[in-house]
């Protein structure tokens, strides 16, 4: 198009519009006056009055010579042209959008020119252009004005940028004046184009401009493993408003960098956007009949169990870590305790050997958990808020608690995290919030997050002659922090899948027809907020004394942070239940899953952990065979029996399986190698 006919457009538009008044005191200026919306243009134009009705009206009016009538028709015609004005405005903008742009706002400078009170003039901003995914931003967009809509990753320290270049002729001296950061083709003065004379930026005369690098990463929701990004220049204006972790819409243009950077994620092309929103997220479509569906479910019988069922399928095994699971995705309360905040997130941690479930289990969560994120390991990506050094400028790094803000942070192999996330997971965790100071920076972020993770025993493998929580590679500060702790062993989990089987045999497959109902489910049930009865507080006084007195072997395996934690999950159950209140039923059900959880902490159940006694007998059948290097089957159980070491076989099995001794022929030879303490 040519530029004549551009101008011409925005000059009928211009006249036309009735709604723009350039207002002498732009103190008190409505921002929306000077607001595009290509939306609404497109809208106004489609939904234009139709010729048939001004018809109409035209044949009332000759009838009956009414004045009113005259005026309505009047007003469709006046409305039927602008609608046709903006919907010329909205093409323009459309195709050729950053010109139409720089014309609107120099007319609009003009018109305003001539009050000297004005220091910074009014711009026009586009909204609602075309929305597109980051993931499908390519080449064909650029120059384009698109819309994203995202979360913000990165912030960079405020940079500045020439939005007009003095270039400084070498051959004449002259001063050439350029809008953007581009050099001029020619030289006002000598005349000389570029490729024959230098062109040096003097900065002191050039005007610049305060801005921001973001980085938005497209929508959580998504399900993949992947995010893509895309870099955002935007003025720092807008950016005082916004932090890491907002979820934004964006406009601007799609440009190519012609700004070398070599940081690694400003890949091709980069966004210089003209407008910043935050948005709600819609987290899930919920019907009334969903509704209806979800109501009528919660009335059932052990809620619980048959929602954890539908967590993972394909998993067999695990029923209580899958119900720990969904109650940690709707979540406790949170509550106000002699002023500090108690939190409502759930924290779950999963220890257990290489090729249990516990992977399958945490990249499940996106299926059923809204605002969940997977990450396959705690070393790769940060946890909290890095700041990193990229070229010549600092920027801020969000890491997976404030991405996941309001959901769950699904975090693999836990153990590995970064020794600079340790100190700030420990308050997220607890207070729900990230704070990182580092040399003259001070910066804060909500991280109301809900950790699942996992790690690995300390050895690689759980020794189990050794008590389990000698081997959590985790500093016990950290371990405080996780309401359950699950210990998932290789043999468990072959048991579970020979029990699970045998049990779909028996009970035929249980299929649910809505595979999104388990979200659904938790989606609505998290907007519960029950209150703890006095039946409720009463019964977990109970069970929690009874469990104290009975600790055994003089441990007591429940302490004031899992009162904590009973009240929390017993509030979750109650949410499950779509109760206001908390009562008795939902404190039975959350002991039953805590006393598995304290069964394993404490040391006195066989199928988790070696008792002490059996496993102090195969220590000292050790140091004995210490003395030897190799020793015959016949010979140990000479020795044992002049030693007083009882079950010589089970304390050489556990031995064996420690990989403290190896069996060669019809002896045992010790290894080397020392495990653990
Ligand atoms: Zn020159």
């Amino acid at each position: 198009m040519k530029e004549k006919d551009i101008d011409g457009i925005i000059e009928n538009w211009w006249a036309l519009n009735l709604n723009l008044r350039i207002r002498t005191d732009l103190e008190g200026a409505d921002e929306k006056e000077f607001i595009i919306d290509l939306k609404k243009f497109k809208e106004d134009y489609e939904n234009r009055i139709s010729n048939d009705m001004i018809t109409e009206l035209n044949n009332l009016y000759k009838e009956y010579k009414n004045e009113e009538i005259l005026n309505q028709i009047q007003e469709k015609l006046n409305e039927k042209i602008i609608a046709e004005a903006e919907y010329e405005l909205f093409k323009i903008i459309t195709q050729d959008p950053e010109n139409v742009l720089n014309k609107l706002n120099e007319k609009l400078k003009k018109e305003l020119e001539w009050d000297t009170e004005i220091k910074v003039f009014p711009k026009f901003k586009i909204i609602n252009a075309p929305e597109l995914e980051i993931s499908k931003l390519n080449h064909n967009y650029i120059g384009k004005l698109v819309q994203i809509r995202g979360v913000i990753k990165t912030i960079s320290e405020t940079l500045n940028r020439v939005i007009e270049g003095a270039w400084v002729c070498k051959t004449c001296g002259h001063i050439n004046y350029v809008e953007g950061d581009k050099k001029p083709k020619i030289c006002e003065g000598c005349g000389k184009k570029r490729n024959e004379t230098e062109f040096n930026l003097d900065i002191n005369k050039s005007k610049l401009q305060s801005f921001k690098e973001i980085i938005v990463q497209e929508n959580i929701e998504a399900t993949k493993t992947q995010y893509d990004s895309i870099c955002v220049i935007l003025n720092e204006e807008y950016m005082s408003k916004f932090g890491l972790g907002d979820k934004v819409v964006l406009t601007g243009f799609l440009k190519t960098s012609d700004i070398q950077r070599k940081t690694q994620w400003l890949k091709e092309f980069y966004m210089d956007a003209i407008w910043i929103e935050k948005y709600e997220e819609k987290i899930i479509e919920i019907t009334n009949e969903d509704i209806e569906k979800i109501r009528e479910f919660s009335r059932k019988e052990n809620i619980l169990e048959k929602l954890a069922r539908m967590y993972a399928p394909a998993i067999v095994g695990h029923e209580t870590i899958k119900k720990a699971i969904v109650l940690q995705a709707v979540g406790g309360v949170i509550k106000m305790k002699k002023g500090t905040k108690v939190r409502g997130n759930i924290h779950i941690l999963l220890i257990g050997d290489p090729g249990t479930a516990k992977s399958q289990l945490l990249i499940w969560n996106k299926n059923a958990v809204p605002k969940s994120i997977y990450v396959s390991d705690a070393s790769g990506v940060g946890l909290t808020i890095a700041i990193t050094k990229s070229d010549d400028h600092l920027t801020w790094d969000a890491g997976v608690m404030v991405l996941a803000n309001e959901g769950v942070a699904c975090i693999d192999e836990l153990d590995k995290m970064r020794p600079e996330d340790r100190e700030a997971i420990h308050v997220a965790m607890e207070q729900g919030i990230i704070d990182v100071h580092k040399a003259k920076y001070h910066i804060t972020a909500p991280a109301n997050t809900s950790v699942l993770a996992s790690a690995n025993p300390k050895l690689g493998r759980f020794d189990p002659s050794k008590l389990f929580t000698e081997q959590i590679s985790l500093p016990p500060t950290i371990l405080n922090r996780f309401d359950l702790i699950f210990f998932i062993m290789d043999k468990i989990d072959e048991e579970n899948k020979e029990r699970e089987l045998a049990l779909k045999i028996l009970n035929g497959l249980e299929e649910n027809e809505d595979p999104q109902f388990l979200m659904k489910y938790i989606a609505y049930a998290r907007n519960f907020s029950p209150k703890i009865t006095d039946e409720a507080t009463n019964e977990i006084a109970n069970k929690y004394a009874k469990i104290r007195v009975s600790g055994n072997n003089g441990k007591i395996p429940i302490n004031a942070r899992n009162l904590e934690a009973i009240v929390r999950l017993a509030e979750a159950h109650a949410k499950l239940r779509l109760s206001e209140v908390v009562t008795k039923q939902d404190v039975d059900v959350v002991f039953e899953i805590m006393r598995g959880y304290l069964a394993q902490l404490s040391n006195d159940i066989d199928s988790f952990v070696i008792p002490a006694k059996v496993r102090e007998n195969a220590m000292k059948l050790l140091d004995l065979l210490k003395g030897y290097n190799y020793i015959e089957y016949n010979r140990i159980m000479q020795l044992a029996e002049v030693e007083g070491i009882e079950d010589v076989d089970t304390a050489l099995r556990i031995l064996k399986e420690n990989r403290e001794i190896e069996e060669i022929g019809n002896g045992y030879v010790v290894r080397g190698e020392s495990y653990g303490t």
